[in-house]
C-alpha cells in the first residue's frame, strides 16, 4: 500500500492538481491528495506533507509531522510563522529552477548594460542618439547571495564576458570570481559594483539590508536587479536614490507587497522596471521529480533530506 502523503497549499484548485499529478506520477511509493480529502486516521499516520505556501492551521491538523517538503524555494514565511519548529522544513533544490534565474539575471544585466532603458526613452522622444558603447569586461557586476542561484547566475554572467563578483554571509571560492564575506565584504564590493544583483534570501540580517546607507555606498550611476525579496530593499531609500540620480536604474521582480498596488509610484517611475515575480518561476515537471525522489528516498532510508536551517533563517 503506497504511503498517503498530504498536500496543503494556498494555490489556485488548478494548480494544486497539476502538483499532486506531477508528484503521483514520479513517486513509486506514496500517493500525494489534498489535505481536505485525508481520513483522520491517515492525517495522524503522517510524518510528511508537501507544502506551497502552506496556511499553518493546516499543517497543525497533522501532529506527527517530521518533515515538510516546500515547493518554493524561500522558506522565509514557514520559519515566520508558528509551526512546529522541531519540523524540518525542506525546501525546492532544482537546477531548472537556478538556470531559469541564471538566464533572467544574463537577461536584465543586459539590458541594463546595453542601455535599453534609455534607448526606450529616446524612441519615446524620436531621438536617434547612438550612446558609447562600453565592452563587458569592463562592466562590474556584483551578486549578493552565492547559493544555488547566485552561483550559476555568476558563470553565466562570465560566460557573457562581465566581470562579476559575489558577496555571502561566509567565505566562498568560485573559480575566477572575486568573492568577498560578511560585514567588512560588504563594505569591499558595494564600491566595485556597477550592477548589483540581488539573489539573497529574506531572513531578519537580509531584511531592510539595501537601505539608503547600502546606496550610498554604490557608485553614483550603478544600477539594481532585485530577484530575491522585496523586503530585502527599503523601497522608499531606492525610490530616493533614483530620484537623486545616484541610483540610475532598478529592475524588481519581488516587493514588499505582492501583487505590486496599482497606485504604487513603482509602476510609472521611469528607471524602475517592473516584473511580476516571474524571473525563475517553478517548473512543475522537474519540481515533481525532485520531491517524489525525497519523499521516495525518505520511505526506504528514513533519511530526511538536507533541511533549512531555522537559526540561519534560510
Ligand atoms: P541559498 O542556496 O540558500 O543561498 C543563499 C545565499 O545567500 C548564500 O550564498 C548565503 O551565504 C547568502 N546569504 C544568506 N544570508 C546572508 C547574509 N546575512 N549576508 C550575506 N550573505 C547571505 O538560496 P538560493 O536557492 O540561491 O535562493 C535565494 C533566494 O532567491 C531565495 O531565498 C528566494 O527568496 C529567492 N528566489 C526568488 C525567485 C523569483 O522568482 N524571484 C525564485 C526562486 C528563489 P552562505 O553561502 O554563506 O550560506
Amino acid at each position: 500500500m503506497p504511503a498517503v502523503i498530504p498536500f496543503t497549499g494556498q494555490v489556485e484548485n488548478h494548480e494544486q492538481q497539476e502538483w499532486i499529478e506531477a508528484i503521483n506520477k514520479h513517486s513509486q511509493l506514496c500517493t500525494l491528495a489534498p489535505i481536505d480529502q485525508l481520513s483522520q486516521a491517515d492525517r495522524l499516520a503522517a510524518d510528511i506533507a508537501v507544502v506551497a505556501n502552506p496556511d499553518p492551521a493546516k499543517l497543525k491538523l497533522l501532529p506527527n509531522l517530521k518533515w515538510i517538503q516546500s515547493l518554493w524555494a524561500g522558506v522565509e514565511t514557514i520559519f515566520a510563522s508558528d509551526i512546529n519548529p522541531d519540523i524540518n522544513v525542506v525546501r525546492l533544490t532544482d537546477p531548472q529552477l537556478a538556470d531559469s534565474m541564471a538566464e533572467a539575471v544574463l537577461a536584465w544585466s543586459l539590458y541594463l548594460h546595453r542601455d535599453m532603458p534609455q534607448y526606450r526613452r529616446q524612441q519615446s522622444k524620436a531621438q536617434w542618439r547612438p550612446l558609447p558603447l562600453e565592452l563587458p569586461q569592463d562592466c562590474n557586476i556584483s551578486v549578493f547571495g552565492l547559493g544555488k542561484l547566485g552561483t550559476k547566475a555568476v558563470i553565466r554572467l562570465q560566460e557573457n564576458g562581465f566581470t562579476v563578483r559575489g558577496w555571502s554571509r561566509s567565505d566562498k571560492t568560485i573559480n575566477h570570481v572575486e568573492t568577498f564575506h560578511g560585514d567588512c565584504g560588504l563594505r569591499q564590493i558595494l564600491p566595485l559594483t556597477d550592477i548589483a544583483v540581488i539573489l539573497l534570501p529574506l531572513t531578519p540580517q537580509t531584511e531592510n539590508l539595501f537601505d539608503a546607507a547600502l546606496f550610498q555606498n554604490l557608485p553614483k550611476g550603478s544600477s539594481v536587479i532585485n530577484f530575491a525579496r522585496g523586503r530585502v530593499i527599503v523601497e522608499n531609500d531606492l525610490l530616493a536614490a533614483l530620484d537623486n540620480d545616484h541610483i540610475n536604474h532598478a529592475v524588481l521582480d519581488v516587493f514588499v507587497q505582492e501583487p505590486l498596488p496599482v497606485e504604487h509610484t513603482f509602476w510609472t517611475h521611469e528607471k524602475i522596471t517592473v516584473l511580476p515575480h516571474i524571473s525563475a518561476p517553478t517548473t512543475i515537471a522537474t519540481a515533481a521529480a525532485i520531491a517524489a525522489g525525497n519523499i521516495d528516498r525518505y520511505i526506504t532510508s528514513g533519511v530526511i533530506p538536507d533541511a533549512a536551517d531555522r537559526a540561519r533563517g534560510y
